[in-house]
């Protein structure tokens, strides 16, 4: 089932996230209905509150991305993770997020990352990331803390968005998936 993504300026988007056991119900089909929902989006990662539930747990298939190594069967299940480490020279990328559609700029991170995670079993698992396998988890891992890719920008590149963040909480903007809009509007999809 596709879910609705939840747009910029809900605050489910600002929580920081709690940790889920292996009894949380549903998760399965949880997990199953937001792989769905990311696929419909073109989306290669989505975090839980991008779907309303503040809970620690986001998707990520980066396998699709070409010419890079460290997103080759990157198709993964991250549950109470914990970033442990952020390492190496930081570098630019132009970043997105399906709950802040047609905004994009440059997002400066580490180059590598360590995280501890439980995979879908509730295996802990440690592991460390490059390339954009590293900046696909720091987006999403952002999520789960309440952090949006937007909170990274300079003062001035964020008083530049104003207008067009504004729009997408009232939901004045056309997408072509479901979304759900803070700004009282129903999801809909155009
Ligand atoms: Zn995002």
């Amino acid at each position: 089932m596709i879910l609705p993504v939840v747009a910029f300026g809900d605050p489910v988007l600002r929580q920081v996230a709690e940790d889920i056991t292996p009894e949380y119900e549903g998760l399965s089909t949880l997990i199953e209905n937001m792989f769905e929902t990311m696929y419909d989006s073109s989306g290669i990662g989505l975090a839980a509150p991008q779907i309303g539930l503040p809970i620690r747990l986001f998707i990520v298939d980066g396998s699709d991305i070409e010419d890079d190594p460290s997103t080759k069967d990157f198709k993964k299940i991250f549950i109470n993770a914990q970033i442990l480490e952020e390492f190496d020279t930081a570098w630019e990328y132009e970043e997105g997020c399906l709950s802040i559609p047609f905004v994009r700029a440059n997002v400066k991170r580490n180059a590598k990352v360590t995280i501890q995670y439980l995979d879908e079993n509730f295996v802990q698992k440690t592991e460390t990331y490059e390339g954009m396998a590293a900046r696909i988890i720091q987006h999403e891992y952002d999520h789960i803390e309440g952090v949006l890719f937007t909170d990274h920008l300079s003062p001035l590149k964020k008083k530049s968005l104003l207008k067009r963040l504004g729009n997408i909480t009232l939901g004045a903007i056309q997408v072509d998936y479901k979304m759900s809009f803070p700004g009282g509007k129903k999801p809909r999809m155009i």
